[in-house]
C-alpha cells in the first residue's frame, strides 16, 4: 500500500485529504492507497469568522464544525496530534506514541498566534487570531467601552490574513458609529510598516479611508513589549502608545511539530520550493498553507490552491508519473473596509496586487463565502473557484 499522511486538519489539510480520497476512491477501497489525516481534536474553525465574533457579536460556536463531518469516505482520521516526523525513516509519531509510516507526508500544520512571545501582551491585550473564544472577549470588552483610545496593533510579521488588522480598525469604527459613541473614541492603527498596508497599491486606497474615518496611523512601530498596568505598548526604539483597549495581532510562529522534526527556520516556518511546495531536500514531503516560509499571504485561499496543486502532484506521483504541479502564487484576500464595503487583494508571484475600489459586491462575496466554506474544503464549488481563479497550477516535468 502507498500511504499519504497529512498533518493538520485545517483549511489546506482537510481539502487535500478530501481531494485524494476522491481521486483514489477505488485504490483506497482495494487497499492499494491509504490517506491518513492527523489533526488535533475534532474541531474545525472557520477562522475568518473570528472577526464576526469579535466585532459583530456572532456566537463563537457558529464558526466551528466537527472535522469528522467534513471528511469524505476513505480518509482515515487521527485526532491525537503529531509529535514528531522522522523524515529519514518516513515515520510520524503521534502525541499518543503511535507510529505511522508513510510514503509521502504533507505538513498543513498552519501558524500559531502566540501572545506569549511578547512580554506583557497576554495580560495587556485582546486578539481575534488565537480563536473564537478569544475573539468573544473583544465583543465582551466593547460592550462596556464608553470612550477612550482603542488601539489595533500589528506586533510582528508574518501573521495570518494580512488584511485582518485593517479590517479590525474599520469594523471598530463601524461598531462605535452604529452605537453613536464614535465621537468619544480615538482609534489608532499601530504598524511596523511605513503605511496602512504592506502593498503600496492597496495602501493608496486604504490611507484616504483611514483619514476619512478618523483612524490615526502610527507607522514604523516595531512593537517590543506591553506594560499592562500602565496601559502602554512600547516599540524597540522606546516610543510608546497609550491605550484604553488594545486589540493586538500577536506574534505568530510555526507549529511545535515542525521544530520537533528539525525542518523549520527559527520561527518554525518550513522552507519549500514556492511552486512545487516540496520541502527542501525532502522530495517525498510537501508543506502547504500557513506552515511554509514563502513570503506570501498566510491565507485560506493560498492553502486551498496549494492543496489543489499538491493533490495533482500526488495523483501523478502515486501513479508513477514524472511530473509535478506548480502553483503560480495566486493570492486573493478580502478586506472589509466597514459600512458594507470590501476590496480584494489579489495577485500572483508575477503580478503585484492591483489598486481596487471597495464595493458592495465584494462585501457580499466575502460575506457569502462564510456559508460555502464548509463545502469548498470538501471539494465542492470547484467549478466556481476554477472560473474565478483560472489555472493556478500546472503540471511540469521533474528534472531527471
Ligand atoms: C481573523 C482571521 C481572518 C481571516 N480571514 C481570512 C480571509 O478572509 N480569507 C482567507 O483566505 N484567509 C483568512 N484567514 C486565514 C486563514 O484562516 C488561514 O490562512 C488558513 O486557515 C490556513 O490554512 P492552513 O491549512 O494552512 O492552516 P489552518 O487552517 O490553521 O490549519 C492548521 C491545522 O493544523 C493543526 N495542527 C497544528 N499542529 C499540529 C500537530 N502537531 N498535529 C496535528 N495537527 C496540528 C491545527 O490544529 C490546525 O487545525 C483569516 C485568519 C484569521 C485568524
Amino acid at each position: 500500500m502507498k500511504k499519504v499522511v497529512i498533518l493538520g486538519a485545517g483549511s489546506g489539510g482537510t481539502l487535500l485529504a478530501n481531494l485524494l480520497a476522491h481521486e483514489f476512491r477505488r485504490e483506497i477501497e482495494d487497499g492499494a492507497v491509504g490517506v491518513q489525516l492527523v489533526g488535533e481534536g475534532d474541531d474545525h474553525v472557520f477562522q475568518p469568522g473570528n472577526l464576526d465574533v469579535a466585532f459583530r457579536g456572532s456566537d463563537p460556536a457558529s464558526v466551528v464544525r466537527r472535522e469528522s463531518s467534513l471528511l469524505k469516505k476513505g480518509v482515515l482520521q487521527v485526532t491525537e496530534g503529531a509529535a514528531k516526523v522522522d523524515l529519514e525513516q518516513r515515520v510520524v509519531t503521534t502525541r499518543g506514541g503511535s507510529k505511522i509510516p508513510y510514503d509521502h507526508v504533507v505538513f498543513a500544520t498552519g501558524a500559531v498566534a502566540d501572545p506569549g512571545l511578547m512580554p506583557g501582551l497576554r495580560e495587556g491585550s485582546l486578539n481575534f487570531h488565537e480563536g473564537p473564544a478569544e475573539a468573544a472577549r473583544i465583543w465582551a470588552a466593547l460592550q462596556g467601552f464608553e470612550g477612550g483610545t482603542a488601539v489595533v496593533a500589528i506586533t510582528r510579521v508574518p501573521h495570518k490574513c494580512p488584511p485582518s488588522p485593517n479590517e479590525a480598525a474599520f469594523m471598530l469604527d463601524e461598531f462605535f458609529r452604529r452605537r453613536g459613541t464614535r465621537g468619544s473614541v480615538k482609534i489608532k492603527f499601530v504598524t511596523p510598516y511605513p503605511r496602512p498596508y504592506p502593498a503600496e497599491q492597496v495602501s493608496d486606497v486604504i490611507q484616504p479611508l483611514f483619514e476619512k474615518r478618523g483612524i490615526e496611523l502610527v507607522p514604523f512601530f516595531a512593537a517590543d513589549h506591553v506594560d499592562a498596568k500602565a496601559k502602554k505598548i512600547y516599540s524597540m526604539e522606546g516610543e510608546s502608545v497609550d491605550y484604553d483597549l488594545l486589540i493586538a495581532v500577536p506574534p505568530h510562529r510555526g507549529a511545535e511539530v515542525v521544530r520537533a522534526s528539525g525542518i523549520g527556520d527559527e520561527e518554525g516556518w518550513i522552507p519549500v520550493d514556492s511552486r512545487t511546495m516540496k520541502v527542501r531536500d525532502h522530495p517525498e514531503a510537501y508543506a502547504i498553507g500557513d506552515a511554509t516560509s514563502i513570503p506570501i499571504s498566510k491565507s485560506g485561499v493560498v492553502a486551498h490552491l496549494q492543496a489543489e496543486a499538491v493533490a495533482g502532484s500526488l495523483a501523478l506521483e502515486l501513479r508513477g508519473g514524472r511530473e509535478v504541479f506548480e502553483y503560480n502564487g495566486r493570492i486573493n484576500c478580502p478586506m472589509e473596509t466597514g459600512l458594507r464595503r470590501a476590496l480584494f487583494v489579489s495577485g500572483t508571484y508575477d503580478s503585484a496586487p492591483r489598486r481596487e475600489r471597495p464595493t458592495l459586491l465584494r462585501y457580499a462575496m466575502k460575506r457569502e463565502f462564510a456559508s460555502i466554506y464548509w463545502s469548498t474544503i470538501q471539494g465542492g464549488w470547484s467549478w466556481l473557484m476554477d472560473a474565478y481563479f483560472g489555472e493556478t497550477s500546472e503540471p511540469h516535468e521533474l528534472p531527471a
